[in-house]
């Protein structure tokens, strides 16, 4: 009796508030690939905004809901993360991840895994079950099998597409590799029906990257952010300058202190703030009214949401 009387209490409360969800499957120029696989790619993308949303409309946390979205796409090899990252000059795999709950401001991020087969899972599992925010290397890998998480030989996270990405790399010097945009992350955002923001994001980087380097979105407040008080962002782009202008944070931090509505933030950083970097930025961003933000200065975002009538949509351009 006592549990049904909870049970119509969390379906009043979940009720109560309003629900929401955006994810990105990274920014950057458009190419060849993209064009030829349009339709897969925004197939992906609905798939993985769905998978968030029926936890949020199942009463679920925003963290279970963008750690469900990310996996999804993790899973897919069309995007670079999970299966599909992009490999380092060594031709291996490297993996970086981060999740981040507004409810406590609470976050765990894996960098360089090489053999988890879903790094945000690891990620969240260094945020539940360790004192710890951020684990890397080879130790991450280990953590991520005592936790019992499935893991994988590198061959299963090798596509073809990254193979020829990084033939590229090779043919190229290691800057004029780092030049260019044919990289991509994945990311989530979500509001819950419990009032509370989470957001979650996931790389393999890009491709011919230096072994050992990490980006942004492993970096709380770079490529990933999330607090009750303000938003909740994931981000994408050129990762050592989300990492140098702080991307995620600085849109909390405009929305806490200029008052401005979150796409007006984002456009601000995105745009305004930033405009003088040459590099790609890409974030989106829900804030605990369901406000979604989103924006990018690259030729292409891939994006999806869920609208206000409970609609998939999608964009890349
Ligand atoms: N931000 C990612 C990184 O630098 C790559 C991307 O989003 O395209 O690792």
């Amino acid at each position: 009796m006592l549990w049904r009387f909870q049970k119509l209490k969390n379906r009043t409360l979940a009720m109560e508030n309003k629900i929401a969800i955006a994810i990105h499957g990274g920014a950057g120029e458009d190419s060849e690939f993209i064009r030829r696989n349009l339709g897969v790619y925004k197939a992906g993308l609905r798939e993985a905004v769905l998978a968030g949303y029926k936890i949020l409309q199942n009463r679920g946390t925003a963290l279970d809901a963008v750690t469900a979205a990310v996996v999804s796409m993790e899973d897919n090899y069309l995007f670079n993360a999970g299966k599909g990252s992009a490999l380092n000059i060594e031709g291996n795999v490297a993996m970086d991840a981060a999740v981040m709950d507004g409810k406590d401001i609470r976050a765990g991020a894996i960098a360089l895994l090489s053999h988890a087969k879903n790094p945000v899972e690891v990620a969240k599992a260094v945020m539940v079950q360790t004192n710890h925010v951020l684990l890397a290397g080879e130790a991450a890998d280990d953590f991520a099998e005592s936790m019992k998480l499935p893991q994988k030989e590198q061959s299963y996270f090798k596509t073809e597409h990254q193979q020829e990405e990084y033939e590229k790399a090779k043919a190229d010097s290691v800057s004029q590799a780092l030049k260019k945009k044919n990289r991509g992350t994945v990311g989530a955002v979500a509001l819950d029906g419990y009032g509370n923001l989470a957001a979650a994001t996931s790389t393999g980087g890009m491709p011919g990257k230096l072994a050992g380097r990490l980006g942004d979105s492993c970096i709380i407040g770079a490529g990933c952010y999330a607090n009750n008080h303000t938003c909740a962002v994931s981000g994408t782009g050129d990762g050592e300058l989300l990492i140098t202008h702080v991307i995620a944070h600085s849109i909390a931090m405009v929305v806490e202190l200029k008052g401005l509505s979150l796409q007006q933030a984002c456009d601000y950083v995105v745009h305004k703030k930033n405009a003088e970097i040459e590099g790609d930025i890409g974030v989106v961003s829900v804030d605990r009214n369901g406000n979604i933000g989103m924006a990018f200065n690259s030729e292409r975002m891939h994006r999806a949401w869920m609208d206000r009538n409970g609609n998939v949509q999608s964009e890349i351009y």
